[in-house]
């Protein structure tokens, strides 16, 4: 089984991603997003367990050249809460670090601030997710908090990982009015970079966020399923609407004297869509 694979979000015509290959140390996550694209494709999502053949990483690892950029995780998050104790997670950074590849992380937990130790002193760079500062506990119940969240970007700014903030996904009616709360939050705690998207539907989870938020996603529906596009097998929004949703975005970064990336939106983004041009900011100063 190949534990590393090349990162293909659904061979999606608007992916602008460079060139990386993923590595889900963990099968499913724990913390239970109502927005997740991840669970539509993976059996048993909820019940997150270690990735069956994590342990072959190390020889596939030295199959590589050398200037691979590996993405942790795109499939489920490398920070559940049992990360905690089997450090499977951590285990895989060791041996990127050793390696001498960059590394991009994504995850929506303050536990990646237990690593810093390793992070700080390799071509790594994180990209920590925040949606709502106020609906955080009904979008994503099982992950740590928006303030959780905040603290760890503060830490690991601190100590020198550079840190890019997902606002993503944004859900008209949910969380657009938090857009310019969200970009000053992330940039006062640290972050250079934001990286953001509208929610692109798919069938269970509009189901999901139908149950939690019935009326927002009632009036939303002629907007994805009769005006919207069919994309990468997901349902988008009409496009006029999600660029202006963007729009905002990069508009409050750039107040904020922030960098701005969009994902899979057809709009642009001032670096990377993705973040992982900060790997590159992090050689710079272990270099300096
Ligand atoms: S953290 Fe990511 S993979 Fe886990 S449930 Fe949330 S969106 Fe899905």
């Amino acid at each position: 089984m190949m534990i590393l694979r090349p990162f293909d979000p659904w061979r999606s015509s608007l992916c602008t991603c460079p060139a990386k290959l993923s590595l889900n140390p963990y099968t499913g996550c724990a913390h239970g997003c109502l927005y997740c694209y991840a669970s539509s494709y993976i059996r048993g999502f909820s019940d997150c367990r270690p990735k069956g053949g994590i342990t072959r990483l190390s020889s596939q690892l030295a199959r590589l050249r050398g200037d691979e950029l590996i993405s942790i995780s795109n499939s489920s998050d490398p920070y559940p809460p049992v990360e905690r104790e089997l450090g499977i997670t951590r285990s895989c950074i060791s041996l990127i670090k050793r390696r001498g590849l960059r590394l991009q992380i994504v995850t929506k937990s303050d536990i990646v601030l237990r690593d810093v130790d390793l992070l700080s002193d390799m071509r790594a760079a994180v990209s920590m997710t925040i949606t709502s500062l106020r609906l955080d506990s009904r979008l994503e119940p099982g992950a740590p908090s928006s303030i959780q969240r905040l603290r760890a970007i503060r830490g690991l700014a601190d100590s020198g990982v550079p840190v890019a903030a997902r606002i993503d996904p944004i859900i008209p009616g949910i969380n657009d009015c938090e857009i310019d709360e969200l970009v000053e939050s992330v940039a006062d705690a640290g972050s250079s970079y934001v990286i953001s998207s509208t929610y692109k539907a798919r069938h269970d989870s509009w189901r999901r966020m139908s149950l939690e938020f019935p009326e927002v996603m009632q009036s939303l529906r002629p907007m994805y399923f009769e005006h919207g596009e069919r994309i990468g097998g997901y349902r988008y929004l009409p496009s006029e609407i999600r660029h202006a949703i963007i729009s905002r975005v990069r508009e409050a970064c750039h107040e904020h004297g922030i960098g701005f990336g969009s994902c899979r939106e057809g709009f642009g983004s001032d670096a990377s869509c993705d973040g992982s041009h900060l790997t590159d900011a992090q050689t710079h100063r272990i270099l300096r």
